[in-house]
């Protein structure tokens, strides 16, 4: 539904029932861009949150209010967004399965300056697995065991690092970016893809990428790289726009 540091949602549909990954977008903007998708928002379940960061929670609580669907997250992140008394505010924990319509949802703990940020590894009763994994700042064994055997990946390439360090931002957030709990590089995106890439992976889309310290063309060259495929075949994520459906 869009990807960045002003907004990030995904939508993930099994069987025409379907669950958000994060809404970091207005209520007005995130239902926009599910018409411009095709959804019709009464098909949506619930919200799943990765961490407290507006870019990923803003937008959560007015759109669930408005479609009356429960929305989850974890305890840490409740309570940074004044959530643990909301109604429709779910508990979820790290590598504990919560089933929603046809999808089994795995939070997983990843490493960034957010009070107990989750990301998720989401299967169907098909057994086909789908990894999103952004905003953390480096890649720990755990991650790379749960993020095996997926059949897509959207992963993110925040930035490049030479781009960073000559960049507009001040040292401080320019330390923060490039820390172990900041964001992942290009270069740690491909060594991400590198370490899990398998014969049943179909779809690799590279997401949350820095308008000011990455350039499009450089995330396609690297990641190509790591899938041995063409820079034209590696598909990037836009914040301002929604993306193409995959189906796997
Ligand atoms: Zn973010
Ligand atoms: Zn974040």
């Amino acid at each position: 539904m869009g990807s960045g540091s002003r907004g990030n949602a995904t939508i993930v549909l099994e069987n025409d029932r379907g669950v958000l990954i994060d809404c970091g977008f207005n209520r007005k903007n995130i239902l926009l861009r599910l018409q411009e998708s095709g959804v019709d928002p009464r098909q949506l379940d619930g919200v799943f949150v990765t961490h407290e960061h507006g870019d990923h929670a803003k937008g959560v609580a007015a759109l669930c209010e408005a479609l009356s669907i429960p929305f989850y997250a974890s305890f840490g992140t409740a309570r940074k967004m004044e959530w643990t008394e909301h109604p429709l505010w779910r508990c979820i924990s790290s590598d504990q399965v919560t089933s929603v319509g046809g999808l089994a949802v795995l939070p997983v703990v990843v490493p960034h300056d957010a009070e107990e940020p989750l990301q998720f590894v989401l299967e169907n009763s098909a057994e086909k697995r789908l990894g999103v994994l952004s905003d953390l700042g480096s890649l720990t064994p755990h991650i790379v065991n749960v993020y095996q055997r997926c059949h897509a990946l959207q992963v993110e390439a925040n930035h490049d690092p030479l781009m960073l360090q000559n960049g507009p931002y001040p040292p401080s957030l320019r330390a923060r970016v490039a820390g172990n709990f900041g964001h992942l590089s290009n270069q740690q995106c491909a060594e991400l893809i590198s370490r899990v890439q398998w014969d049943g992976l179909q779809h690799v889309t590279a997401g949350h990428i820095s308008e000011k310290n990455n350039d499009r063309a450089l995330v396609s060259q690297t990641l190509s790289q790591a899938l041995q495929c063409a820079p034209h075949e590696v598909s990037l994520l836009q914040q301002d726009q929604v993306s193409d459906w995959r189906q796997l």
